[in-house]
């Protein structure tokens, strides 16, 4: 078995759309990035090649690249898979906390779960996706941040 761990962090801006695990969320701020700044997929994408050891997100798919502007990161979480797989993992289970001030994300957490689990073709139940806000404290509403931690298992 590895694990692997990822964290990442976005600014929340006006005119931006706000995605989370691949879920639209309806809020007057997005999260401000080079692709569509779903800090919760990359944190996710991180934790997988940090169990590999191969690196981070930053490496495989650079913010200077023309080819990644505006990216859909559910996207680029299938070929973080598929680089899992050829390396003779599989998902053992998958644990991420989103910390956001506001807006409140508990009514979309199943759906982002069900997004995770389509993109790794398995259960819900090894998708765990949890959300807290930092009291106020920390990056207080100005931004959203994602911590992820996976365990993969040997095919
Ligand atoms: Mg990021």
């Amino acid at each position: 078995m590895r694990i692997g761990f990822g964290y990442d962090v976005h600014r929340l801006v006006e005119g931006r759309r706000l995605v989370l695990c691949g879920t639209e969320i309806p809020y007057e701020l997005g999260l401000l990035g080079h692709s569509d700044a779903d800090a919760a997929v990359h944190a996710l994408m991180d934790a997988i090649l940090g169990a590999l050891a191969l690196g981070d997100i930053g490496k495989l798919f650079p913010d200077n690249d023309e080819k990644y502007k505006g990216a859909d990161s559910m996207e680029l979480l299938a070929r973080v898979i598929e680089i899992m797989r050829k390396n003779g993992f599989a998902l053992g289970n998958a644990d991420i906390t989103i910390v956001a001030e506001r807006p409140k994300l508990a009514p979309y957490i199943t759906q982002m779960r069900e997004n995770l689990a389509g993109a790794f073709s398995c259960g819900i139940a090894k998708i765990s996706v949890k959300a807290t806000t930092e009291e106020g404290l920390g990056l207080a509403g100005n931004g959203i941040g994602a911590y992820a931690v996976i365990l993969l298992e040997d095919k």
